[in-house]
């Protein structure tokens, strides 16, 4: 690598190849629920009990998962980068289990191990999962999981990392991998972070909207192009 400044975008399909279902098409349903209608605010207003049993069990799928050789491919690629940055669409942790520091990276949508008030600020991790829906210590509204619903803005304290990061200088290196793509601000980020020239390396089975601005596009698994593509770049 020339400039050895990475900035990397990962998102549901990576983590769907450690058996974690996606929300889009039939394996995200649960029963018969369509997740892009429970992970919103107005089903969580409607039925918190019903949401929170969803998120345990997403919680405890993920409890059970591994990190797969897309992960370790990330974590690899971190250490002999100059200065690195993952920029992840998931809420669980297999980056971090795969060897990813916490100050590389950024859960733009989240963290599913989080429980957070629906009121004031008040929010604690990987307590123990109680039935029911649990209710705040401090205020007594009832606790949601720290992830970000459909409609719901990016967490401002997040993107600013990013923000900061894409400002400091330009990247040698974009890699998105297991993203469709259809959030304009992954567009965004990976154009901006490579406007110097930098390398923007698609890799998604299928073609999405930013596959037309990418200098290289792998139609493969991120777990199968992933380790190929970091022993190249290092
Ligand atoms: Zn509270």
């Amino acid at each position: 690598m020339h400039n050895r400044r990475v900035l990397v975008l990962t998102g549901a399909g990576v983590s769907a190849e450690s058996g974690i279902p996606t929300f889009r098409g039939k394996d995200g349903y649960w029963r018969n629920l369509d997740p892009i209608k429970l992970a919103t605010a107005e089903a969580f207003a409607r039925d918190p009990e019903l949401v929170w049993q969803w998120y345990r069990e997403r919680r405890h799928t993920i409890r059970r998962a591994q990190p797969n050789a897309a992960h370790e491919a990330i974590a690899n690629l971190a250490q002999c980068a100059d200065e690195f940055l993952l920029v992840t669409q998931n809420v669980d942790d297999l980056h971090e289990r795969a060897g990813l520091a916490k100050a590389e990276m950024v859960q733009i949508h989240g963290d599913i191990f989080v429980t957070k008030c629906s009121r004031c600020d008040f929010e604690h991790e990987h307590e123990q999962d109680q039935n029911g829906a649990p209710r705040c210590t401090k205020c007594g509204a009832l606790m949601r999981p720290g992830v970000i619903w459909f409609g719901e803005p990016l967490p401002a304290r997040e993107t600013e990392r990013v923000e900061n990061y894409l400002q400091r200088d330009s990247c040698g290196v974009v890699i998105v991998a297991g993203t469709t793509a259809t959030f304009g601000y992954i567009i965004d980020w990976a154009l901006r972070a490579s406007r110097r020239g930098g390398e923007l390396i698609e890799i998604n089975p299928e073609e999405t909207p930013l596959s037309r601005f990418a200098t290289r596009l792998v139609r493969e698994p991120a777990a199968i192009a992933l380790p190929r593509l970091v022993d190249e770049l290092m």
